[in-house]
Formats: C-alpha cells, structure tokens, sequence
C-alpha cells in the first residue's frame, strides 16, 4: 500500500487550491445571494483543464485519473460548492458517460467541446414521479424509425439553462420496463425543448437547477447512447462513478468548514483564552478532523479502484453515504465554533451548511446508498 500521492497529484491539488482562492473566494457570498450562476469561472476552468480532466487529450481532455479529479474537486468545493457541481456533473456524468459508451461521431461531436470546457452538459433522469425510484420513467422516447420522438418533464436538472447538451433518459417501450429506457443526446435549441423555472433552493445557489420540457422533439436515432434499451443500465454506471465526484464535494465543503473553524478557533477569545484551549472546542475539532480523514481515505479508495479497472460501485456509495453525512456534521458543529459569528453570511461556514445538506439528497439519498450497500453486502 502507498499512501504518499506523486508530484504530479500534488501539483494539481496545488493548481486547483490556488484557482479556487484566487477566483472562486472573491464573489462567492454574492454569488450565492443572487443565485448567480460562476458563469466566467466556468469558463476559466474549461481554460486549466477542469471540466473534462479524466477525458483522453485526443478528445479534449486532460487524460488525468480519478484521483486527481478527486484531489481538485476537494479544492474547487472548500471554497465554492456551487462551481463544483457543475464540474462534478461535466466531469463524472456528461463526459465519462460519453467517453465510455458514445460512438466515435458522438464524441468527436459532442465529446470533444465538452471535455475542452467549450460547453457544458446535463445529466437528466428525475422527473417529478420519479426521483429515488429512476425505473418509473413517464418522458417517452417513441422510436419513429429514422428519430426518436421525445416527450415529457424532467425536473432538477443541474446545469439545467447553462448546459448545451443534455444525456435525456426516456421510457421507448413500456413493457420492458426498465429495459425499455433509452439515453437520448439532446441539444439546446432543438425545436419543442423548453427550460423551464429556476429552482429557489437552500444551498448550492450559484449553480442552476431547472425543468426541462419536451414536446414532440425529433431526436435522430444517432443521438442514442448504446444499444435498444440500454438507458437504465447507463444512468446507473455513470451515477456509480459520479458519486465519487459528489463524495469528494462533500469531502471538500467539510474540510472547507473545518479549516475556517481551526483558524477561527485559534483566534476568537472568551474567559481570556482562544476558544480552542477550551477542550469542548479543541475535542470537536479532533472529531472533525478524524471523520474528515475517514471521509477521504473512502473517497480515494473508490478512485483508486476506478482508476485500476475494477469494480468499485460499493466503495462509491460507501464513500458518497459517509462523505455526506461527515459533510452535513461539520459544517453543523464548524457554524457553533464560530458562534453568532457563524449565523451570518460573511464567515462563509453557514454557506457550506447550506451546501451541505444536497450531498445527502442527489445522485441518490443516504437512504439509497444504504439500499446500494446492503445490496451489495448480502449478495456478496
Ligand atoms: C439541487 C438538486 C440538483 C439535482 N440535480 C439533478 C440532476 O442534475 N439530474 C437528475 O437527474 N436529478 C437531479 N436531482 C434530483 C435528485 O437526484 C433527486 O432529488 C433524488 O434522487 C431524490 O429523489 P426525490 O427528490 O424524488 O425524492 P424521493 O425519491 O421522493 O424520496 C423522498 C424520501 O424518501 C426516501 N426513499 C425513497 N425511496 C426509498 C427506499 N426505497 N428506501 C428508503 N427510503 C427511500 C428518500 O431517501 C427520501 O428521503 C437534483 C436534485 C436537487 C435537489
């Protein structure tokens, strides 16, 4: 076993700690307030590589592995959760989905630019009835020979108005239930698309959640991601990867709290000495410390075992499950080191209270990682 990461990972943990001090700090609180999409930020990190950093260069990406995408989202999402979800969904659904089951021609079209941070991509499986139970699809996808003709809602839709290309699960034939779901690539402007509202939500502000609508969209039988009925089986692999991508966002919002917590502990006075020489504050301190490395040593192994070939879809919602609720625990306890202070927006740790909440909600509950495991656990 080694345990000491190579240069290079350093190095890229480094480049993507300074990026999110330099250019992701400034504006973020406003960001959040306005719910105001990182729209230039994106684009700086489409610049250094970060949207498509596991995507082979010959289709525009940084042929990096899992662990230093890892390595740069825990940076990217200490400072700004709702950056890193868009690079999570980019990264971990859009381009990896594409890269491992697109034919040449999809990913020379669509690939190419979405690796390179040209654009962005969506990943669209929820609908209004169909959240945790994905298999109950109601958006139609009725095959018409040369097209597929789409209809229906999908509700949630991170990147939902700033994408360009949308991977759409939709239901082709009914009586074969979940083998009758396919994955459909669907661009921006196809005629019968809408984007519909913007959801108001709790945490994660900057980044945009919407609706989507289709009626009558022609999508021709090119855009269909693998084999007949091969769109449930899809969204299911490429949520087992992307939950090492949300695993380390929970990682980093935790260990963004924890460190502003440390410095603050160090610094803040009461009965004439730092609150952390009080040894109620210094032992929280010790318990977030110890989870979050708990958190991370999870959230590397389940890279680590991407990056070798093998199977890691336990170690994935493992590390999503643990991450998550570490996530939503210390930015708890980071806000009541921080006092009254903590209550209020300029300290940043309510922010990734916030943040942290939607870790335990998308890409599949807490519950549903339990289901996964324990899947998993009796069947091994
Ligand atoms: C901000 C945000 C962004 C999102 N982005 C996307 C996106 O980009 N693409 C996309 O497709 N979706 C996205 N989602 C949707 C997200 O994945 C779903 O909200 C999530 O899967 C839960 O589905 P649901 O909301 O319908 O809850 P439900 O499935 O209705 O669950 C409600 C509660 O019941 C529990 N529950 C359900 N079934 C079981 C069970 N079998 N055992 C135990 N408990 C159970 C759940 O854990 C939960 O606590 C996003 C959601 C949000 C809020």
């Amino acid at each position: 076993m080694n345990f000491q990461l190579s240069e290079e990972h350093e190095m890229i943990r480094q480049a993507a700690r300074d990026f999110a001090q330099q250019e992701l700090l400034p504006g973020v609180i406003e960001r959040d307030k306005h719910e105001k999409f990182p729209a230039e930020q994106i684009k700086a990190m489409g610049e250094l590589g970060f949207m498509g950093m596991m995507v082979q260069p010959e289709y525009g990406g940084g042929g990096m592995d899992t662990i230093s995408y890892v390595l740069a989202m825990e940076e990217i999402s200490k400072i700004d959760a709702s950056a890193s979800v868009v690079m999570s969904v980019n990264n971990s659904l859009v381009c990896w989905g594409l890269e491992k089951f697109g034919t040449e021609e999809q990913k020379q079209k669509y690939l190419v630019p979405l690796a390179s941070g040209q654009i962005i991509g969506a990943f669209c499986l929820s609908e209004p009835e169909a959240g945790s139970d994905a298999t109950s699809q109601r958006t139609t996808a009725i095959d018409k020979g040369d097209h597929y003709l789409l209809n229906g809602t999908k509700n949630w839709i991170t990147n939902g108005n700033s994408a360009s290309v949308y991977l759409v699960m939709a239901q082709t034939d009914v009586e074969k239930k979940h083998r009758g779901i396919n994955c459909l690539i669907v661009e921006k402007g196809m005629p019968g698309f809408i984007v519909g509202k913007k959801e108001d939500k709790m945490g994660i502000r900057g980044s945009d959640t919407h609706s989507l609508m289709f009626t009558d969209v022609k999508v021709p039988k090119e855009n269909r991601l693998g084999e007949d009925g091969f769109g449930f089986t899809f969204a299911m692999k490429v949520l087992s990867g992307g939950r090492i991508g949300i695993a380390s966002q929970a990682l980093g919002i935790a260990a963004g709290a924890y460190e502003l917590a440390l410095k603050y502990s160090k610094e803040r006075k009461a009965f004439g000495k730092t609150i952390s020489e009080h040894q109620a504050i210094a032992f929280k301190l010790a318990d977030m410390a110890t989870r979050i490395e708990a958190a991370r040593n999870l959230v590397l192994k389940a890279a680590w075992l991407k990056d070798q070939g093998q199977n890691f879809d336990k170690e994935s919602a493992m590390a999503k499950l643990y991450a998550s609720e570490v996530a939503m625990w210390v930015t708890v306890e980071a806000v009541q080191i921080h006092g009254g202070y903590g209550y209020v927006k300029e300290y940043h740790v309510e922010r990734l209270m916030r943040d942290a909440k939607i870790t335990q909600i998308y890409e599949g509950t807490s519950e549903i990682q339990r289901v996964v495991i324990s899947r998993m656990l009796l069947s091994e």
